[in-house]
């Protein structure tokens, strides 16, 4: 059968998986309450999932609830393809229930449909397509779902741990035409010594630019005329409030922390708001001296760039804990640098009286030759597919699975130049791309079946 008319002929059966392994709000749960690594509703999904696979005939195991397979072909030689299964919070605000698949003006909309569900199912049908077409499979082909990426890839760990690495393979979550480096990760957390601020909450995750926080004051600490001034003139919303307190909630714009730019971060217009209003703090100090509003690492001393990109900073989320403020770090730092001098200049920058780093740790940055015979068979199957010869393969701020596990690049499901509204409201996926997106994975894999 032509990949076209099989994809025709499968488009609904792929959007009702989809609806299906979407309904689940199976954002990872590390609070240990439940008898499941992530949470029950993780745990659900992996079921749901493996028996999705189960059903088109794939060979599948559940890696103790952390990340579960579906494999089918037969040799010595492993080709991977890795998904997840966690989402990040759906967030308030959306224009229909990010949990109901709906689709609107050709555009699929649900929590995860771009990150990571639909490369899931699109991957899922890729295989059933060779599978069903009768290719020479001389290769295994895996696909693995992880429970916990949105939340440090514990699952990823624990799956190498008891799997393996593979042997070739990509992860269909990050952009096409594919991604061949990766910045390294440095993250931590920062805390308050003394501050008036009764109570502050701010941020889903630390990997996204905060849209929404609020902070409580003592009646009467804020100056309400020059924090107007302040919004004004920066052109942020925000909300005032005074009954037996007072209340500052700032609403900014959500990003993806590998591009703080595109974003405005509600945290850092807060303190810099409180600071223009005369409210006096050893904590809103700190805040503006250490953390900020720049987005380029130049307030810790480490403005860095490479021909591959340059270094980003944010802030995502800040709360009360124990009496103290803190706020989380995340640093993406360019390939050809090492991420050691950063956590030093970190050491050496976010320390004072009023203030202190809690913890930080980095990782390796990835990088792989663009003209490799596995990035090449990727890329080529993009531009074979769409016809795309003009944008190239890149290096990205993303931490993707690809750090956790040998020979193997983040490849789709974004097109180059569009926005899907990832970790953000409105998360969406045209509906187009989804047939085409697998027919690039067809393609991805076979031509990875004919290496070496
Ligand atoms: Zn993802």
């Amino acid at each position: 059968m032509e990949i076209k008319e099989f994809l025709q002929n499968n488009k609904q059966n792929m959007i009702n998986d989809l609806a299906k392994i979407v309904s689940y709000n199976s954002v990872a749960e590390l609070d240990g309450k439940s008898q499941y690594p992530f949470g029950d509703i993780n745990a659900k999904l992996l079921d749901e999932t493996l028996k999705i696979f189960e059903r088109e005939g794939l060979r599948t195991k559940n890696v103790d609830y952390y990340a579960g397979y579906g494999e089918i072909g037969e040799g010595d030689k492993l080709i991977g393809i890795l998904g997840h299964l966690d989402i990040v919070p759906c967030g308030k605000g959306w224009n229909s229930d990010p949990l109901t698949l709906t689709i609107r003006d050709g555009k699929i909309f649900g929590r995860g449909v771009t990150d990571d569900k639909g490369p899931v199912i699109c991957s899922l049908y890729a295989m059933k397509y060779l599978k069903e077409s009768g290719v020479n499979l001389n290769k295994r082909i895996r696909l693995i779902v992880g429970c916990c990426e949105e939340r440090g890839s514990h699952c990823l760990h624990h799956y190498v741990e008891k799997e393996g690495h593979i042997d070739y393979g990509f992860t269909p979550d990050g952009s096409f035409p594919g991604i061949y480096g990766e910045k390294g990760g440095v993250g931590g957390t920062f805390s308050s010594i003394n501050t008036k601020i009764k109570d502050i909450n701010g941020g889903l995750v630390a990997n996204a630019v905060c849209n929404e926080v609020y902070a409580i004051f003592e009646i009467n600490s804020i100056n309400e005329v020059k924090i107007k001034e302040y919004f004004d003139k920066n052109n942020v919303k925000y909300n005032f409030e005074r009954n037996e307190k007072d209340k500052l909630t700032v609403y900014g714009v959500a990003a993806h922390a590998s591009t703080p730019h595109l974003g405005v971060n509600a945290i850092g217009h807060l303190f810099a708001a409180l600071k223009y209003a005369g409210f006096e703090d050893d904590f809103v100090t700190y805040y503006n001296k250490h953390v900020g509003l720049l987005t380029d690492g130049s307030m810790f001393d480490s403005k860095l760039e490479d021909k591959y990109g340059a270094l980003t900073f944010n802030n995502g989320m800040i709360y009360m804990k124990d009496g103290h403020i803190e706020g989380t770090i995340d640093i993406r730092v360019p390939v050809t640098y090492d991420t050691e001098v950063v956590v030093n200049k970190l050491k050496e920058n976010f320390n004072d009286e009023n203030g202190y780093l809690l913890n930080v740790n980095g990782g390796k940055p990835l990088f792989f030759d663009p003209e490799s015979p596995m990035v090449k068979a990727l890329v080529d199957a993009y531009r074979d597919v769409t016809n795309d010869y003009e944008n190239q393969p890149m290096v990205i701020g993303g931490g993707t699975y690809s750090k956790g596990i040998n020979n193997c690049i983040a490849f789709g499901p974004e097109y180059p130049g569009k926005d899907y509204h990832i970790h953000d409201i409105d998360e969406f996926l045209y509906e187009s791309e989804l047939l085409e997106q697998t027919e690039i994975y067809i393609k991805a894999i076979q031509n990875l079946l004919k290496l070496d």
